[in-house]
């Protein structure tokens, strides 16, 4: 089967690669370099926590999250690339002795013991994180939450890809999928045709418009996250921390990650002095230790955000061979194992292996 993927964001690279290991000829196609676009601009937290397992959009987070240390492992051995898998566990502060008491209650209930949910008390606290402010009086631990380098995850799976066969080709921005008789025949790029017999649109914002002939509209919006780092050598914290204002994600390579804002601003790119000054604030009072750190970078990037907040997955409505996957919002570097295996089931054998009935394409566009 011959598929072409447009897109080069982790959605996008992880899928062509577990297409091209499922036997297909796939062409990935990405308009800047793979990674260019959200991807790179994440934290690469595995954020698990009130994901139970009660629903299909947690079942997909929970089998996803069960696949990185295989995925990280995998790489490795593909490509040699480390995606600093850390598997050190998050800290939740908790302000108030009834916070402290509820965490205690929903450690107790947590049905997933793997993800080694424990409530802390100021002591415990103070014993393993010594930095965080005096006023932190207690905590919830999620020792299965972990982290990954995102820029590393996303080039490792691009040149996996590529030594599974796939052809990449960079810096061709797609303009129009080709349908003719009601079936996608492949796209249009720069001008030139690329040939396929299914079309998988991993693009982060309206995908629609690539289907414009059809008028299908799905209505993906982007939702920019602005982000800092700052030098973290030496190291003052060994867990991510993750405050309602802030989170701290401490990465082997050096930075410490402070992120993110949520704002709706379309593809406004621009990092802005208020979004970094209420993230530092937010992460001084948290860690005053990290008020002498050198700011190392600052950057943008823009989530791919559907009305529901869900992902969008599986056949586009009316265009045999067209398919799209995409909207993964706050969690797509924690989604992207699970979604390129469902995806390439999908495609090679007509079964996505799972409940995807929440995801479809037509809860937004007819065909
Ligand atoms: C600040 C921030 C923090 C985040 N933190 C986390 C986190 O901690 N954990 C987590 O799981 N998720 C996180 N996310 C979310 C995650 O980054 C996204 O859900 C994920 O990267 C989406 O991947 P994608 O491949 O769909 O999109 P993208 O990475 O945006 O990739 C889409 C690609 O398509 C290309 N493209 C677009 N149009 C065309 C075209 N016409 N032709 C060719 N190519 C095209 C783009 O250049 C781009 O490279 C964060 C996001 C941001 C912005």
């Amino acid at each position: 089967m011959k598929i072409v993927v447009v897109g080069g964001g982790i959605i996008g690279c992880a899928t062509a690669y577990a297409l091209a290991r499922a036997g297909c000829a796939v062409t990935l196609l990405e308009r800047a370099t793979p990674g260019a676009e959200a991807s790179g601009a994440a934290a690469g937290m595995l954020t698990l926590l009130g994901e139970s397992g009660q629903s299909p959009f947690e079942n997909l987070a929970i089998a996803s999250w069960r696949l990185y240390p295989k995925v990280a492992e995998e790489l490795r051995e593909q490509t040699g690339i480390d995606v600093e898998h850390v598997t050190r566990g998050t800290i939740y502060p908790l302000f108030t002795a009834e916070d402290v008491l509820h965490a205690e209650a929903r450690a107790a209930r947590h049905p997933a013991k793997d993800f080694g949910i424990e409530a802390w008390d100021a002591g415990q606290v103070r014993d393993r994180e010594p930095a965080l402010a005096s006023r932190v009086r207690g905590a919830m631990f999620v020792r299965g939450e972990h982290w990954v380098n995102n820029q590393r995850l996303v080039v490792a799976y691009a040149q996996a890809a590529v030594a599974a066969g796939v052809v990449l080709r960079a810096g061709l921005s797609v303009s129009r999928v080709v349908v003719e008789d009601g079936r996608a025949r492949g796209v249009v790029a720069d001008g030139e045709r690329v040939d396929g017999d299914v079309v998988l649109l991993a693009v982060e914002a309206q995908p629609g418009q690539l289907v414009a002939s059809f008028r299908a509209r799905l209505p993906v919006e982007p939702r920019r996250g602005q982000m800092l780092a700052l030098t973290h050598v030496p190291p003052i914290l060994r867990h991510c921390v993750h405050a309602e204002s802030v989170y701290l994600v401490p990465r082997p390579s050096g930075e410490l990650l402070v992120g993110a804002t949520v704002e709706r601003v379309g593809f406004q790119g621009a990092v802005t002095a208020k979004a970094i000054a209420g993230l530092l604030r937010a992460a001084i009072e948290l860690v005053p230790a990290l008020g002498d750190l050198p700011i190392s970078r600052t950057w943008y990037g823009f989530r791919p955000w559907a009305p529901d907040s869900l992902p969008v997955l599986g056949p586009w409505p009316g265009v045999e061979g067209l398919w799209v996957a995409t909207a993964h919002f706050r969690s797509g570097i924690l989604l992207a194992p699970i979604t390129a295996r469902l995806m390439t089931s999908w495609i090679t054998a007509g079964k996505p292996g799972m409940d995807v009935r929440d995801f479809l394409p037509d809860r937004f566009v007819r065909g």
